[in-house]
C-alpha cells in the first residue's frame, strides 16, 4: 500500500510530441485533484515521459528511476511513461522494482485509475494502443504558452528501417478536425498567439477527405491566433495545396521543417525513405517560388549502415544546395528490432563522430549565413519568455529564430521590431514601438 499521491511532477524527454503529452499528464493530473510539486520540493509521485528514439533510452530511463530514491531510502511512486515504458511493457517492472506504473504514450488517460490502482499496492501495466482515441478522456485545454503545441496526428506507417516510431506510437492515425479546431480555440482562449501543430509527419493528416492544408486554412480562420506552424513534415507527403497554402495564408509562418536524412539515393533506398534527393530539392524548389523568404530546417543520419565517404559528401551537398536556417544531425543509432540494426556494414563510432562534425560545422555555417541576412530587417516578432538579464526578453521571428531585445512587452506580446545583429543560434533585436496595435 502507497499514500495515494497528493503532488506530482512530470519529467518530458525528446521530441515535441512528448512535451505535448507532459502538458496533457498535468492537466490531466490537475483535474484529479493532485498539484504540481513547487520547485525543488519533493513530489510524491513521478512521471517519466521518456523517448525511445536513440540508443541506451531505456539504460537512461531505469538509472533516471534510480535517482528519485531519497535521501533518507524512501522514494516517490513512480510512473514510466513514453516511449521507453511502451517499448519495455511489464519488463520494465521486473527490471526496477521502483517503477509502479507503466502507460504507453496511447494510454496515459488512464493515469488517475494507474494512480489509484498502485496506491492500493497494484503495480498496473497499460500499453494497448486503442482505436478510441485518448484524446476524448483528456480534459480541455486551461493552460497555454504564447506558442502553444497540438497534436493532430500520431503514429507512422512509414517504416524506415532504422526508426523505432512505427512499433512505439502505433499506426499513424489522424484526430478528427472538429476535436482539433475545439483544442485550437481552447488553446487561444487560454493566451495561445501561436499554434504549433505537431505529428510524426503531421502532413499526412487527413479526416473526412480534408486534407492538411484544408486544416490549416481553417485554423488560420480563428480570432487572435497570429501564427500558425507545423512540424515534422515527411517529403511524401507534401502536396501541392500545402505549397499553395504558404503563399496565401498569411498567418502560416515560413518555416518548413522538412528531414531528408542522407543525400545519397542508394542510402535513402536502404532507409525506405520513399523520396530521393532529387524529389526532396524539386519540393524545396517548388516551395521557395511559393514562398521566396522560407526558411528550411530538417534532419540528417550520419553513418546509416553502409554509408561511404561518396555517401556523406552527397549528403554535404544537399546542405549547400538547400542552404538550411537550422538542422538537426544524428549519428545513426542501431534499434533493436528495426530492420538496419541487422544490415551489414555498420559503420565504426570514430567515423561516425568525423563525420558528424563535418556535417554539423556545414550546417552552422549556413545557420550564421541565414542569420545574418535577415540583419536590417523590419518584422515582428512573437515575445515567449523573459530572457536572463533585466528588462531582457526572448521571442521568435516568423523565422523561427530565437531573438534577444530589452523592451517591457510581456509574453504574448507581438512587437515590431528591426533585428541588428545576428550569431548562430540567435539574433539580437530593437523594439520598434512598445507594442503593435
Ligand atoms: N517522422 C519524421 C521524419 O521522418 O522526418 C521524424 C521523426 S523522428 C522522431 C526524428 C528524427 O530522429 C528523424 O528524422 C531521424 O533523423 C532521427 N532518428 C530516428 N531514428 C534514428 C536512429 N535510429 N538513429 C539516429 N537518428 C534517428
Ligand atoms: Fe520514423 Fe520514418 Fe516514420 Fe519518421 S517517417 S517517424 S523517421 S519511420
Amino acid at each position: 500500500m502507497n499514500t495515494p499521491p497528493k503532488t506530482f511532477r512530470i519529467k518530458s524527454f525528446g521530441c515535441q510530441m512528448n512535451v505535448y503529452d507532459g502538458e496533457r499528464i498535468f492537466e490531466l493530473l490537475n483535474e484529479n485533484g493532485l498539484t504540481a510539486a513547487a520547485e525543488g520540493a519533493d513530489a510524491d509521485l513521478v512521471v517519466l515521459n521518456t523517448c525511445h528514439i536513440r540508443e541506451k533510452a531505456a539504460d537512461k530511463a531505469y538509472s533516471d528511476v534510480g535517482r528519485l530514491r531519497r535521501e533518507d531510502g524512501s522514494r516517490p511512486m513512480v510512473a514510466l511513461a513514453g516511449c521507453v515504458a511502451q517499448a519495455e511493457g511489464a519488463e520494465a517492472k521486473a527490471r526496477s522494482p521502483m517503477i509502479d506504473i507503466v502507460v504507453g504514450p496511447q494510454a496515459y488517460h488512464r493515469l488517475p485509475e494507474m494512480v489509484a490502482q498502485a496506491s492500493r499496492g497494484a503495480r498496473p501495466v497499460d500499453t494497448d494502443m486503442p482505436a478510441i482515441s485518448k484524446f476524448d478522456a483528456l480534459p480541455k485545454r486551461r493552460r497555454a504558452n504564447p506558442s502553444a503545441f497540438l497534436t493532430i496526428q500520431e503514429g507512422c506507417d512509414k517504416f524506415c528501417t532504422y526508426c523505432v516510431v512505427p512499433y512505439t506510437r502505433g499506426a499513424e492515425i489522424s484526430r478528427p478536425r472538429s476535436d482539433i479546431i475545439a483544442e485550437a480555440q481552447a488553446l487561444v482562449e487560454s493566451g495561445a498567439r501561436e499554434i504549433v501543430l505537431l505529428g510524426q509527419n503531421v502532413n499526412a493528416w487527413e479526416h473526412e477527405k480534408l486534407e492538411f492544408a484544408d486544416l490549416i486554412r481553417t485554423i488560420a480562420g480563428i480570432d487572435g491566433l497570429e501564427r500558425i506552424r507545423y512540424t515534422t513534415s515527411h517529403p511524401v507527403n507534401m502536396s501541392d495545396e500545402l505549397i499553395v497554402a504558404h503563399a496565401e495564408v498569411g498567418k502560416l509562418m515560413p518555416f518548413l521543417h522538412l528531414p531528408v536524412q542522407s543525400g545519397s539515393n542508394r542510402i535513402l533506398k536502404a532507409m525506405n525513405r520513399s523520396h530521393t534527393v532529387e524529389t526532396y530539392l524539386a519540393i524545396i524548389d517548388k516551395m521557395r517560388a511559393a514562398r521566396p523568404d522560407i526558411a528550411l530546417s530538417g534532419d540528417f543520419i550520419v553513418g546509416f549502415p553502409g554509408e561511404t565517404e561518396e555517401d556523406f559528401e552527397a549528403t554535404l551537398q544537399v546542405v549547400d544546395a538547400v542552404g538550411y536556417a537550422s538542422a538537426y544531425s544524428f549519428k545513426y543509432s542501431a534499434r533493436p528490432g528495426t530492420p538496419a540494426a541487422t544490415m551489414e556494414d555498420q559503420i565504426p563510432r570514430e567515423i561516425m563522430d568525423d563525420r558528424l562534425q563535418r556535417l554539423q560545422d556545414r550546417i552552422n555555417t549556413h545557420q550564421l549565413a541565414f542569420n545574418r541576412s535577415k540583419v536590417g530587417l523590419e518584422t515582428q516578432i512573437l515575445i515567449e519568455r523573459g530572457g536572463r538579464h533585466p528588462g531582457q526578453m526572448i521571442g521568435r521571428s516568423p523565422w523561427l529564430q530565437s531573438v534577444h531585445l530589452e523592451t517591457s512587452a510581456n509574453p504574448g506580446d507581438l512587437i515590431d521590431v528591426t533585428l541588428v545583429s545576428a550569431g548562430p543560434n540567435s539574433m539580437t533585436g530593437a523594439a520598434r514601438q512598445k507594442k503593435a496595435a
